[in-house]
């Protein structure tokens, strides 16, 4: 269906922040613009709830999570940042493989399966969008996807 997906995600957001766990703050930068996106809402919300969980999952108490939303011209990029423990650079494309943990001792104790990505890139592909990770060991990770904008309706003459 057509989402206004500011809103959107203003809704998704606010579902976390309501009880953070460990001092987290959850912090959203979103334009003042509407965009419209031809999706499916459970479906991106099964995406947005594991990429924050992970954040929050990962994340050093009293750390900050930024929820950002940015219109470019045909596209719209939505990236979730934190102060966690970051992904080592060799493991930045494997997180999104079925059942890939980095450092299973770890992450044992922070429970999980690791297939949160892995179906989070096939439901952001099948919406014709690209989903990737950036990440410095010990500082941080940054999940970004991006999803095709729909075209402002024209009018007849056009
Ligand atoms: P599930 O999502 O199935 O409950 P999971 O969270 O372990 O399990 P994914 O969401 O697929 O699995 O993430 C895969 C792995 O990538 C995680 O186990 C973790 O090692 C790493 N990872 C994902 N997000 C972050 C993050 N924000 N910070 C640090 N590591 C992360
Ligand atoms: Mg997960």
């Amino acid at each position: 269906e057509r989402v206004e997906y500011v809103k959107y995600i203003d809704q998704v957001v606010d579902r976390f922040s309501f009880n953070l766990k460990d001092g987290l703050s959850l912090t959203r930068n979103l334009p003042k613009d509407h965009c419209y996106v031809w999706m499916d809402s459970d479906k991106l919300t099964q995406v947005l709830d594991n990429i924050i969980s992970n954040a929050i999952k990962y994340s050093p108490e009293g750390g900050e999570i930024n929820v950002t939303v940015k219109k470019e011209r045909h596209h719209i990029l939505t990236q979730v940042s934190d102060e966690g423990v970051g992904i080592p650079t060799e493991n930045l494309e494997k997180v999104f493989d079925r059942f890939y943990r980095v450092d299973k001792a770890r992450t044992r104790q922070l429970g999980g399966t690791g297939l949160g990505l892995a179906i989070a890139k096939e439901l952001i592909e099948a919406h014709d969008g690209k989903i990737w990770a950036d990440s410095r060991e010990g500082k941080g990770t940054t999940i970004s996807f991006s999803l095709p904008l729909m075209r402002k309706k024209r009018g007849r003459s056009s």
